[in-house]
């Protein structure tokens, strides 16, 4: 993809060309994209829709974030098309008032313009179920991503010394274009300002870590928050990949964003400027579990993919126990105090195993998914041992690299002799099981 950023009037211009071999196991007619940037009217324009090669039109429906490609033929079992799309981007502003909505990832700021879910993407297919694309939701995400390559050059107008923040390799190859390269990424996100500082680090295992971060943290005490996230985000990595394996990833980056919370991508986390500014200085805070958070998504959503719609619990549950296993290891003397602020003052009840579209408010939809998750997880924990759970953590990891996992892959990692009349228990106890 060649993509055209006019950082004077924040939208983008883009030329995709996508290349899908069908490993199906059968015959395939249509093609579905998800399209999230077609959530909201006006943002989303798809000027051109064409076979790559030969340039022959394709007949399609857009509705929503729904695109249904017809091909001219039916793609045969390991045949390859390749199609390429022409599409406008007008990104709204972030609101600053009143309610958010869930696709504040793909947005700008007066200082920043993020690139989140913003170009169309294949969904996952299930041989059986065919295309998996769900309606999208105020509470949660619904997303069901395969794995796929990209290759994305991203250039800058209208601005000079922007700094693009993108996952991947990354070479930079004039003052206003960069080539991003990732390869097994479920999506790539970008975020891009003139006003943006870096500070860089490196874990034990080389993998490279940068945190893209705001003048306004640079005052008073300092880059202090910065080198807050930077320190977590290293921490954080080593821990992860010591427990569940390495990473997909060379490099790591953190972008502090101006949306609330954060936000995974593959290979790019976003963590809410909210968060910078309320850095007091200690770990306690927002900050470094939301930092850690993130970043475990990189095993939990990059590597492991999953059914965000039907399953949202199947990453967050993992993500926010992850860290718990952070802090235990970077900062043991606030276990007690994690337990407290994060999951027991919300007073976790419900059952696990609903879709998204059965909860009422985000709210609501932390409570079960996050936080009685981790009690689930802190459960099967205590009825494997330290040592039994690092290996379910791991056996799981490497058993569904770049799958779209369900519930019954997590249970078909447990190691042998697991006590079963347990596991049942807990599987009774929070609604979930095969
Ligand atoms: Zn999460």
């Amino acid at each position: 993809m060649n993509a055209v950023v006019d950082l004077r009037l924040n939208t983008v211009r883009a030329t995709e060309v996508v290349r899908f071999r069908n490993e199906t196991g059968a015959p395939l007619a249509q093609l579905v994209f998800q399209v999230d940037a077609n959530r909201q009217a006006g943002v989303f324009s798809l000027i051109y829709l064409a076979v790559a090669d030969d340039g022959a039109p394709l007949s399609y429906e857009l509705t929503g974030p729904r695109l249904v490609v017809e091909l001219p033929e039916a793609l045969g079992v390991n045949c390859t098309v390749g199609m390429r799309l022409d599409f406008v981007l007008a990104p709204m502003p972030i609101p600053t008032t009143g309610f958010r909505g869930r696709s504040d990832h793909l947005g700008f700021s007066e200082r920043q313009l993020n690139l989140g879910r913003w170009f169309p993407t294949l969904t996952a297919h299930r041989p059986g179920e065919g295309w998996l694309l769900h309606d999208a939701y105020g509470v949660g995400e619904h997303y069901v991503l395969p794995m796929a390559d990209f290759n994305i050059e991203v250039s800058v107008e209208g601005a000079d010394g922007a700094l693009v923040a993108g996952p991947g390799n990354v070479l930079q190859v004039d003052d206003d274009t960069w080539r991003f390269s990732m390869a097994r990424a479920r999506d790539m996100a970008f975020s891009i300002s003139t006003r943006a500082r870096v500070l860089s680090g490196q874990t034990q295992s080389g993998v490279m870590v940068e945190v893209y971060y705001f003048d306004e943290f640079a005052e008073g005490d300092g880059d202090a928050a910065a080198q807050q996230t930077l320190s977590t985000a290293v921490a954080a990595l080593d821990r992860y990949h010591a427990l569940y394996g390495p990473m997909l990833y060379d490099r790591a980056v953190v972008v502090a964003s101006d949306f609330p919370d954060g936000m995974e991508f593959s290979g790019l986390v976003f963590v809410s400027t909210n968060y910078f500014r309320g850095y007091n200085g200690s770990p306690s805070g927002w900050l470094t579990l939301i930092t850690a958070h993130e970043l475990s998504h990189q095993w939990w959503y990059a590597m492991v993919g999953n059914d965000q719609a039907l399953d949202p619990w199947l990453d967050e549950a993992l993500a926010t126990y992850s860290e718990l296993l952070f802090i235990e290891a970077a900062h043991p003397d606030l276990v007690n105090w994690w337990w407290g602020f994060r999951v027991r003052s919300y007073n976790p009840q419900g059952t696990l195993g609903q879709p998204i579209y059965e909860y009422q408010s985000l709210r609501q939809y932390i409570n079960v998914n996050y936080l009685l998750g981790v009690l689930m997880v802190h459960d099967m924990r205590g009825i494997l041992g330290d040592a039994g759970f690092v290996a379910w953590m791991r056996a799981y990891a490497e058993a569904n690299t770049g799958a779209v996992a369900r519930p019954d892959d997590l249970w078909a990692a447990l190691p042998a002799g697991t006590d079963m009349e347990a596991v049942a228990r807990v599987w009774e106890q929070y609604g979930i099981g095969p």
